[in-house]
């Protein structure tokens, strides 16, 4: 975890009043120790549980609440049927991604070019741009050229 995402939290648990406990340090590190690792909530409660067996789900859910409002986390569809979280839009608030529909494999990239289009865009209907992000949905190059693929999945 950076200095700045750690400022960050430090920051939303003030303004809420809330305490630093164990349980909440440890989903915490679980959220934003890899960074580029997008997770659902079943896959961070897996993470959490390996550093603390006493982990809790409502502890969890609460804490994932929290951060989400907080903009800390970002509720991302990568067409699992369920919502992903994001924790590296503290880092690059700007990121873009690519979802591999073959093999599930999530690429992140920011591009100035599309960032300065949907600036365009948002301000031309009137509005003022609070958080950006395009998702690409694309086929396997790979996949398609040699049959296999380093990230597929399944
Ligand atoms: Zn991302
Ligand atoms: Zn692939």
């Amino acid at each position: 975890m950076t200095k700045e995402v750690r400022e960050k939290i430090q920051a939303l648990f003030d303004l809420k009043g809330l305490r630093m406990t164990r349980p909440r340090e440890v989903i915490l590190e679980a959220a934003f120790s890899d960074r580029g690792d997008h997770f659902t909530a079943d896959e961070l409660f897996e993470k959490a549980r390996a550093i603390d067996r006493s982990t809790s789900r409502a502890t969890l859910y609460r804490t994932v609440a929290l951060l989400v409002e907080g903009g800390l986390l970002h509720e991302i569809d990568l067409g699992k049927g369920v919502t992903s979280y994001d924790p590296n839009f503290i880092d690059s608030p700007n990121h873009n991604h690519l979802v591999c529909i073959d093999c599930s494999n999530v690429i992140e990239f920011e591009d100035l070019h599309i960032s300065v289009l949907e600036d365009c865009i948002t301000r031309r209907l009137g509005f003022t741009p609070a958080s950006k992000s395009v998702q690409i949905r694309a086929r396997c190059d790979a996949l398609k050229r040699a049959g296999t693929c380093v990230h597929l999945v399944d």
